[in-house]
């Protein structure tokens, strides 16, 4: 049992200041192989105390000074970029080529957008011709406490850490309880790349706990969340007394809109991307919308998509899902898909119960629901489980309509080879963003949600401006 009970404050290990120890469980084997400790309000005030001092040194630094150590981070982080991917993969179960290219490579892919990003940062720049004597000085919002979940670790810690240092906060991490590990090698990454003391600390802990303490605490400045709307609201409503900033990332029922001129790939593509990460994307396209012209095809396409879906052991390389992340996911997604039976969706691929011959581990089937209506359960919550609801539509305006009858606006996808269809309906779904005909959002380009998806964007220019205070100066002078 690896012993993983320490906290990083103040530049060092420290141990928690009373024992609470959790056990990391392995999802494929349901046996715990770490131990970690929840931390408590004296270890969650240590850590805001370091960062509160580690402020005025970081923010007024030359930003030339901290872009160079976010550089040294990126050379650590690339040195032990495998190791993060088996970490990443053991405490939350990716499959070890995803971890590889897609779990772990999304730290690289951050630092460097953000790197990119920040040369377009201007910290100190002038109002206008009309107003010569004025600055608009940007600098940074302070000590940020950064809660983040368990299903793409590291993406969401870098997302968040490495603008937050860039912008000159301080900041306190609490990552996901259900899969700390790999935020624990960051730590280690960040200390070797010569983090000045006290500008970054981890402390583990729950929502209870941490991160509520976090999220009240009256020396935070920020809090940035991502997660569940549940944790957002909880994390509103305790930041209100102290009225510190709130940035939430949260879930997401994406719609992916496919018309009769779509790609001959398209359906395949969604049902894939559908089920990838085992189903545990906030981005997921999980509402299939397809035009009634083309329904009973794709409705068979998806069926033998989630049947070539391999499932197996996040050890083994190759493009099989793994299991879910833990017992809870498990019994929920289960419940859900059961759900979906009960209110008279038909099942065409999976269902209840784990993969045939497994009975061990939070492995379950990829399913596929047909002639699924948008009110029913599994077309308005997050299921967070390889399962995909295909819904059929006559009319552009009603696809439009369904894709936007749901609390969420996180991502919606459109399919179809007609350039004036494709922008009418960019600019018509409420969402943070629409990706379409299979094109990924270039580097640089910010993630985030409207609606009950949350309030923040994360990645590029945007990024880091969550983090900065702006200030206007007059009677500035002459430089
Ligand atoms: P979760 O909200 O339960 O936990 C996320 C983090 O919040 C954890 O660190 C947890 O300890 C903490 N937390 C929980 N309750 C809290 C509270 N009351 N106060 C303070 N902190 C609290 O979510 P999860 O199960 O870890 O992650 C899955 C959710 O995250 C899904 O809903 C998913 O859609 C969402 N998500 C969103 C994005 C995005 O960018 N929009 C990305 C990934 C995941």
């Amino acid at each position: 049992m690896l012993d993983k009970r320490q906290f990083y404050i103040d530049g060092a290990w420290t141990a928690p200041k009373a024992a609470s120890d959790l056990e990391v469980i392995d999802p494929s084997t349901e046996e715990p192989y770490a131990v970690i400790a929840l931390g408590g309000q004296a270890d969650t005030d240590a850590a805001v105390a370091a960062a509160r001092a580690a402020l005025n040194g970081w923010m007024y630094a030359d930003p030339r000074e901290r872009r160079a150590v976010v550089e040294r981070i990126l050379a650590a982080y690339e040195a032990r970029a495998d190791e993060m991917a088996e970490t990443i993969s053991r405490e939350m179960g990716a499959p070890i080529d995803l971890a590889r290219n897609a779990q772990a490579a999304a730290g690289i892919g951050h630092l460097k957008g953000y790197l990119a990003a920040f040369d377009h940062i201007e910290f100190e720049a002038p109002l206008g011709d009309h107003a010569p004597e004025d600055r608009i000085i940007k600098e940074a919002v302070g000590v940020c406490g950064l809660i983040t979940p368990w299903n793409w670790p590291m993406n969401q810690v870098t997302l968040k850490t490495v603008p937050a240092l860039l912008a000159g906060c301080t900041m306190v991490l609490k990552p996901s309880e259900v899969a700390p590990l790999s935020s624990m090698l960051y730590a280690e990454i960040l200390h070797e790349a010569g983090v000045p003391k006290g500008v970054f600390n981890l402390v583990n802990g729950d929502g209870a706990g941490v991160g509520t303490q976090l999220s009240v605490h009256p020396e935070v400045d920020m809090v940035s969340h991502t997660g569940s709307g549940r944790a957002g609201i909880a994390i509103s409503k305790n930041a209100a007394d102290t009225l510190k900033r709130v940035h939430l990332e949260l879930g997401g029922k994406g719609a992916n809109i496919i018309f009769p001129d779509a790609d001959d790939d398209a359906v395949r593509r969604g049902a894939a991307h559908c089920f990838s990460n085992t189903g545990q994307s906030c981005n997921a396209p999980t509402r299939m919308l397809v035009s009634r012209e083309i329904y009973d095809d794709a409705v068979e396409i998806a069926r033998r998509t989630a049947e070539a879906t391999q499932v197996g052991p996040p050890s083994e390389p190759g493009k099989h899902i793994g299991p879910l992340v833990n017992a809870a996911q498990f019994d929920k997604v289960q419940d859900l898909i059961q759900t979906g039976i009960d209110e008279g969706a038909r099942l065409v691929a999976g269902g209840v119960g784990r993969p045939e011959g497994v009975n061990r581990g939070y492995y379950v089937r990829p399913t596929v629901f047909a002639d699924v209506s948008n009110d029913m359960t599994i077309a308005r919550e997050e299921i967070f489980g390889p399962v995909l609801s295909v819904i059929p539509f006559d009319t552009e305006a009603e696809a439009i309509r369904i894709a936007n009858d749901t609390p969420y606006g996180l991502t919606n996808y459109v399919q179809s080879g007609d350039d004036a269809r494709r922008q009418r309906l960019a600019r018509r779904l409420r969402s943070g963003m629409v990706e379409m005909n299979g094109k990924s959002r270039g580097r640089g380009a910010p993630f985030g949600g409207m609606k009950q998806s949350g309030n923040g964007r994360e990645g590029g220019v945007w990024g880091i401006e969550d983090f900065l205070e702006v200030k206007a100066v007059s009677g500035w002078g002459r430089d």
